[in-house]
């Protein structure tokens, strides 16, 4: 800004040309000044005008400065009445003579800079010394002032077309709020065309603001910088157009004081419908479920907060009910997946009708959904509801023509007994729910204190795992697998134990399903891989053979990004053939989610390290799913070899599964080994590896090194 004005200034030689700022600092003075006063702009630049030149200091210059900075007014200051003058000289004060002061006429000019939106003003000073200057200035002085501060106010005409053609709106108003001028974008938004509008004042357009926020008084703008946002950006305020609508809008506000008239203000403001309806589609989404339309598991934790607050008050009781539908996992992996969202939807129907509009029903995960039963009565308690949602959901669902069964089990917990809060309340529905389910599905159970108790527990493993973590209480032990044919080692499958400080030796079942579930899984397994791979590598160095070792891995392990560079720098970094490496996954976790498994499986694969489905015949898998799997080793589960020996058909079973895995060139191991029998029986089937305790116990790495040497002796002393 200073640079256009200074150019504008220069045209204007033969006057001094000062421009102040609101303050009264000086913007710029020209090289008339400069050369009058002996000071240069760019020393005074930014200082108040009244610290440079203090002279004039209560004089009727400073009030006449005052007064057009203040409240736009301009003055002209002629000679005769003039008590003050600026301190400028005839002569330059070089010389040592005292030059004589300038007679001045000064004219001080306010003028609004729309650019920043600042006031300002000019002040020119004439030198009218002598006569002939005198009248030069009076026909100049005007003219030229005027010509400047047009200049200066040379947007003006921008303005006007910016005016009439903005998107944004545009409202001019007085302090009172009387509308004087509105823009085509904001009659349109409003619905009134312009003569209309200007009957209005402000508030009667923008409900957001009262009539209390303005004042008649037009110095009096205090309370309306208050009501009209002007500094901290846009505000958001409900207009009311025409038709008697609200429009919601995007309002910010400016003080525009205009030449010799009294302050107006705009308001700029935007139609923000369209910005509301998103935020509430966005709003819906982040509320409700998008397939069932239910509440989601957000809302709901709301709801059930303020409920429990209400509650509190009014000491009543509430009933948290955790819903899952039995056998959705198997519908949904062998119906699809557009199936199985049309049962969730039907199954929200369900519960809808058996639910009252008072009562919060949601979908909290997957299959899984709750239910906040607030106004109970002795007819309508929590048993009641609970018979009937289990009994709603006995008749089978029509999906797609097809009959489909889908029992649910429902756990109960209870405000204010079973807990406090709502994560208390829902963890307790949810165990309750396990409860059930435990119990044969398709009914409902309280949470109990034996419930309690065993959670307690759980809660302890917890804390004692996070402990184990740190205190390093793992120990791995190991398995032999052998060759059926040849009796010789074959590799080993590393089973983790947990050195309990007082429980003593606490084996897998016991913790690995709770570290699952608090997500203390990932370091376990970590540390598995890393011990599993050391103790591989200290074995080669040792031995001079490579020890084949299996590893487990847990579902939640299987779907971690990281676990392929993990166990490649692992694999790396102890230098033992990745082929030597088998990862071992469960059947039943392998039909899940398929693509992602595909992905991690074929990593995998290409780190060389070999792949085994664990327990294979409990999951169901289709044989020719596995055929798209890059496994290399099926894995027979115990169950199968318990009663092979005796009974027919398990004998068959584990037949049929070594023939087709050998048809599929896939390496076949029996678990679970225990007698000599099965081991016949794995022989004549042609069964490649066994493991078992018939043939090892899990044991410490020194101890397998001894029974591999005895093993060794006798294998070969045997043949
Ligand atoms: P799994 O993978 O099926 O492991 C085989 C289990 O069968 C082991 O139990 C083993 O001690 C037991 N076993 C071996 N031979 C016989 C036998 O002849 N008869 C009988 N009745 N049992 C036998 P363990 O060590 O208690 O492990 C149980 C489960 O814990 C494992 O089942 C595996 O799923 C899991 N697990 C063990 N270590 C790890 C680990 O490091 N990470 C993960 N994620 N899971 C592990
Ligand atoms: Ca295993
Ligand atoms: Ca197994």
């Amino acid at each position: 800004m200073t640079e256009s004005i200074y150019e504008k200034i220069v045209e204007v030689l033969n006057a001094g040309i000062i421009v102040l700022e609101k303050d009264g600092c000086i913007l710029t003075w020209n090289q008339w000044v400069e050369a009058r006063s002996g000071i240069s702009e760019k020393d005074v630049k930014g200082l108040p005008i009244l610290d440079v030149l203090p002279e004039l200091q209560n004089t009727r210059i400073a009030r006449s400065i005052k007064k057009a900075l203040e409240f736009n007014c301009p003055s002209v200051l002629s000679a005769k009445l003039i008590d003050a003058s600026f301190p400028l000289y005839k002569e330059q004060i070089t010389s040592q003579r005292t030059p004589e002061r300038l007679v001045q006429s000064i004219q001080i000019k306010p003028f609004y800079q729309e650019s920043d939106a600042t006031q300002h003003c000019v002040i020119s000073i004439y030198d009218i010394s002598s006569a002939d200057l005198r009248e030069k200035a009076l026909r100049n002085q005007s003219t030229t002032l005027n010509r400047l501060v047009g200049k200066l106010q040379d947007k003006d005409y921008e303005l006007k077309t910016l005016f009439q053609n903005t998107q944004n709106s545009i409202l001019i108003f007085e302090p009172n709020g009387q509308i004087v001028n509105a823009n085509p974008a904001a009659t349109s938004v409003l619905g009134y065309n312009r003569a209309e509008i200007l009957k209005y004042r402000i508030y009667d357009l923008i409900s957001s603001l009262s009539p209390s926020d303005f004042s008649d008084d037009p110095s009096d703008t205090s309370k309306l910088a208050k009501a009209l946002p002007t500094k901290n950006g846009d505000v958001e305020m409900i207009a009311t157009g025409k038709d008697k609508q609200s429009i919601p809008i995007s309002v910010s506000a400016n003080v525009i004081p205009y030449e010799n008239q009294p302050t107006r203000f705009f308001v700029f403001f935007k139609d923000i419908t369209e910005k509301k309806r998103a935020e509430q589609r966005l709003d819906r989404l982040a509320r409700y479920d998008s397939l069932t339309r239910l509440k989601n598991r957000n809302s709901f934790i709301d709801t059930l907060e303020v409920s429990i607050q209400q509650h509190n008050r009014a000491g009543d009781e509430l009933s948290i009910f955790f819903i899952d539908l039995d056998r959705f996992k198997a519908i949904n992996d062998r119906m699809g997946h557009e199936v199985g969202d049309a049962l969730l939807v039907a199954a929200a129907d369900r519960l809808n009708m058996c639910c009252r509009n008072t009562d919060t029903i949601a979908r909290w995960a997957g299959d899984e959904f709750v239910l906040l039963l607030t106004q109970q009565s002795q007819n309508r308690s929590a048993i009641t509801v609970a018979e009937k949602i289990v009994k709603a959901f006995e008749a089978p669902f029509i999906i797609d023509n097809r009959e489909i069964h889908s029992s649910c089990s429902i756990g109960i917990a209870k405000f204010p007994n079973d807990g406090n809060d709502a994560d208390a309340l829902i963890s307790r529905a949810d165990h309750a729910m396990y409860q059930a389910k435990n119990e044969g599905a398709g009914t409902f159970r309280f949470f109990t204190n034996e419930m309690n108790e065993r959670m307690q527990k759980r809660l302890k493993v917890e804390s004692e795992l996070r402990r184990a973590i740190k205190r390093e209480e793992f120990v791995l032990h190991y398995q032999p697998q052998v060759n059926v044919k040849t009796g010789k080692l074959s590799g080993v499958e590393a089973l983790i134990r947990w050195q309990h400080p007082t429980d003593g030796m606490v084996y897998p079942d016991a913790f690995i399903e709770i570290a699952e579930s608090c997500g203390l899984i990932g370091n376990i397994g970590d540390w598995v891989m890393a011990t599993a791979l050391e103790d591989a590598a200290s074995w080669l160095k040792k031995e001079g053979a490579p020890l084949k070792v299996s590893i487990n891995l847990s579902p939640k392990q299987f779907v971690d990004e990281g676990l392929v560079s993990k166990l490649k720098k692992l694999i790396d970094s102890v230098g033992v053939p990745a082929s030597s490496v088998v990862i071992e996954i469960t059947e039943g976790h392998l039909m899940g989610n398929t693509k992602t498994n595909l992905v991690t499986l074929n990593a995998l694969k290409a780190l060389g390290v070999l792949i085994a489905i664990d327990d294979f015949g409990t999951g169901y898998s289709s044989l020719s799913y596995l055929r798209t799997l890059p496994v290399d080793i099926i894995k027979i589960d115990r169950e199968f070899l318990i009663d092979a020996s005796e009974n027919k058909t398990s004998a068959h079973i584990v037949a049929a599964i070594i023939e087709l895995s050998h048809a599929l060139q896939l390496e076949v191991i029996a678990e679970g080994v225990e007698y000599i029998s099965q081991m016949h029986l794995l022989e004549d089937q042609g069964c490649d590896q066994a493991q078992g305790f018939y043939v090892g116990k899990p044991m410490h790495l020194s101890a397998l090194g001894d029974w591999y040497k005895k093993e060794h002796k006798q294998t070969h002393s045997t043949h």
